[in-house]
């Protein structure tokens, strides 16, 4: 039976058995010490004329926990006042010499390097805490959410493109050349669909695909907290989001400067901050590691984009504020329309947002011919949802939370990497496995595929 290294502190005396690496290894000659590690954390072990075994081996031990005398009890370890007295060490899987150590905080090793051989990066105890936070946070929210009655849905990852103002990932289908699926930006249309379904409180984990120049902040991938609720109001959606945000990190321990957030519009913000995200934390609030958030509402609906044309800010699929649905209808004060969105910033980063949306059809169609689209290009891209809207669905709305910026600044991180177990480098590569990676002429074929250049890979 197995013991694990935080439970022996209860088991001094017995005799039990360990399995986990050895951390490192210290010979003195006539004895030997060998600190063991397994996911609960690290214990002393000492013996003799122990097998021949290198550090990030692989170790069964079997041995007596014994109480280390007064003066040799070590503080700094959890198990410091045991250490095991090793019986026999069973080498189950030797390791090479590592390519870079693993009880640094790994900040200084290159980060390809670190990407390449992620599952020892892994090891280092930094990034096993990022990652238990990470799914201690995200338990603590579901827990929140199930506790308001919202049901988890996972929707399709292929699927059609979603307007998200980024690039689709695109998938050819092999059942029909010369077509393609798209990876979806975010799950919004078929969020906003279960609210025509009648799902009324919906949520879910989702991985968000954007083909987008790496940044710290930002990935091919990320995961979002997505929610969606039928019959409420901004303010009761932003409710929910914070009063989740809180108690999920209450769970994690971490401290908040300000609840209820503040909320500030749009237009404050710009004039006080000059961005749309700012972090409102005094310097020893800084040095706390606290988190402060605020709310920015009131956006512009629409702005001009490079070409001169009028684009949406956040999402197409959002409601104007009351007041301005009529300019919008008659398509007037173009640049005054307010949207109903909301984002939410904590210590400078934007960490989720969201918005009511409109559940008329025309106003939707609307917001695309301000955009300058066709008739015809609407109903293809976007009539599923014009027509949705016409079989009853209620007024809606929704955030997603963009929880690995939160964890990012709650863990001091400066790289959204640091959250994610195996991402993207920042130059746009898998870790571990090498993609993008070419295929093989029979696959190409089957897919009707043929490559007609190779562009230079963008640097970036
Ligand atoms: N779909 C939006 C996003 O991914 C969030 C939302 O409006 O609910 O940012």
């Amino acid at each position: 039976m197995r013991t694990l290294v935080k439970e022996t502190l209860e088991k001094i005396g017995q005799s039990v058995t360990l399995n986990g690496w050895v951390d490192s290894i210290r010979d003195h000659g006539k004895i030997t010490f060998l600190d063991l590690r397994d996911r609960s954390g690290k214990i002393q072990c000492v013996g003799k004329d122990l097998p021949k075994v290198t550090t990030e081996s692989v170790v069964e031990i079997v041995g007596t926990v014994a109480k280390r005398p007064e003066k040799l009890i070590n503080p700094k370890l959890p198990t410091g006042s045991v250490e095991m007295q090793i019986e026999k060490v069973i080498v189950q899987s030797l390791s090479k010499e590592l390519p870079f150590p693993v009880d640094t905080e790994g900040y200084e090793i290159d980060e390809e390097l670190r990407l390449k051989y992620r599952y020892l990066d892994l090891r280092r105890p930094r990034l096993r805490r990022n990652i238990k936070v990470r799914s201690e946070y995200v338990q603590a929210a579901r827990e929140y959410l199930f506790t308001q009655d919202f049901t988890e849905v996972e929707t399709p990852l292929l699927t059609k493109s979603t307007p998200e103002g980024s690039r689709d990932f695109i998938v050819p289908s092999r059942l029909y050349p010369g077509k393609f699926f798209a990876l979806p930006q975010s799950p919004q249309q078929y969020k906003q669909l279960l609210m025509t379904a009648g799902v009324e409180r919906y949520f879910q984990l989702a991985r968000c695909l954007r083909d987008e120049d790496p940044r710290a902040d930002r990935g091919f991938e990320h995961t979002q907290i997505d929610l969606e609720m039928s019959f409420v109001t901004r303010e009761e959606v932003m409710k929910l989001i914070e009063n989740m945000t809180i108690y999920a990190l209450n769970k994690i321990g971490a401290k908040i400067a300000t609840v209820p957030f503040p909320i500030i519009t749009y237009q404050k913000a710009i004039k006080k901050y000059h961005a749309d995200k700012f972090d409102l934390r005094t310097e020893s609030e800084k040095k706390a590691g606290i988190l402060s958030f605020a709310w920015v509402i009131d956006f512009p609906f629409f702005e001009k984009n490079k070409e001169g044309n009028w684009t949406f800010t956040h999402n197409p699929f959002s409601q104007p504020r009351q007041e301005h649905e009529q300019w919008l209808l008659e398509k007037k004060n173009i640049d005054r329309i307010l949207t109903s969105q909301y984002d939410l910033v904590c210590n400078g980063f934007e960490v989720g947002g969201g918005s009511i949306r409109s559940n008329r059809p025309e106003v939707l169609q609307t917001v695309f011919e301000i955009m300058g689209y066709q008739k015809d290009e609407i109903y293809r891209k976007f009539g599923h949802m014009l027509d949705a809207f016409t079989y009853g669905t209620p007024k809606h709305g929704g955030c997603a939370q963009g929880f690995e910026r939160l964890l990012m600044a709650y863990l001091g991180e400066e790289y959204l990497r640091e959250i994610q177990a195996f991402p993207q480098t920042g130059r746009g590569h898998t870790s571990i496995m090498d993609a993008p990676s070419e295929l093989d002429e029979e696959q190409l074929k089957e897919l009707g595929i043929s490559v007609r250049q190779q562009p230079k890979a963008k640097t970036v």
